[in-house]
């Protein structure tokens, strides 16, 4: 854990702790969120999800999930062990955008083929994972946003650990527009098959910093380690390792 010489919490005077490669981070002491490469606040929406299981509740989640499915071992619930399950808050930016892609291509399904012209416009809440969490897999991750409250680190449990932004509010504008812009392409193969022009404008509304409760488990079943990822707002399995039931 570094703490950076000169940057204190302006709003509760502490050391601000961060590790290498964070850029935005939050006092642990009194949740106040500073920008670590000017030291000044950070003046965007910082928004939480809470998480709504306690430690046996979440027992229970992981439990369920064993029993449930036909692609499980049937006796998982009964035979794993929980070898490890941590409460994290990761970060995320959360980017609402209108995005509208005009294009111009070839249809070339039919003979003779057709030239095309069209439009895309879609509205999105695109999520960007402010962290390089291995195995994370944010596009796969539906975030109930409806739940969220202003920060607040009172409402964060003792035992959860609280995840600082690697990527800048700019930088995630950016991998958001990218990302969107891939995606418009992909849909644009099912209107065209050749691609003579295309542009997409993005009006970026609102960005968000979001800090959301993910719950990483590791379970032990006939001597293999499996992870299980849980979204600790919604109670849903975001992803999970199963094992062969083959054995
Ligand atoms: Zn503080």
């Amino acid at each position: 854990m570094a703490v950076a010489q000169n940057i204190r919490c302006s709003h509760c005077g502490a050391p601000v702790e961060f590790k290498p490669g964070e850029l935005i981070a939050t006092c642990k002491y009194c949740g106040f969120t500073t920008v670590i490469e000017t030291g000044a606040p950070f003046n965007f929406e910082h928004s939480l999800l809470l998480n709504k299981f306690d430690q046996n509740q979440a027992d229970t989640l992981i439990r369920d999930w064993m029993r449930s499915g036909f692609m499980k071992p049937g006796d998982l619930a009964k035979k794993s062990k929980i070898l490890e399950k941590n409460l994290v808050y990761l970060p995320f930016w959360v980017v609402s955008v209108e995005a509208k892609t005009t294009y111009k291509g070839v249809f070339e399904r039919i003979t003779p083929p057709i030239v095309k012209d069209g439009k895309i416009e879609k509205e999105y809440n695109w999520l960007v994972l402010a962290r390089e969490a291995a195995g994370f897999p944010a596009r796969e991750y539906d975030v109930p946003l409806e739940g969220k409250i202003p920060f607040d680190f009172r409402k964060i449990e003792g035992f959860a650990k609280v995840l600082n932004s690697e990527i800048t509010r700019d930088e995630a504008l950016f991998f958001a527009k990218q990302q969107i812009e891939a995606l418009h392409r992909f849909l644009l193969k099912q209107e065209v098959d050749k691609i003579v022009e295309v542009y997409t404008d993005i009006n970026v509304k609102q960005a968000v910093y979001l800090h959301a409760p993910v719950w990483f488990v590791k379970y032990k079943y006939k001597g293999q380690a499996y992870q299980l990822i849980l979204d600790g707002a919604a109670g849903m399995a975001i992803k999970g390792d199963i094992p062969s039931s083959k054995f």
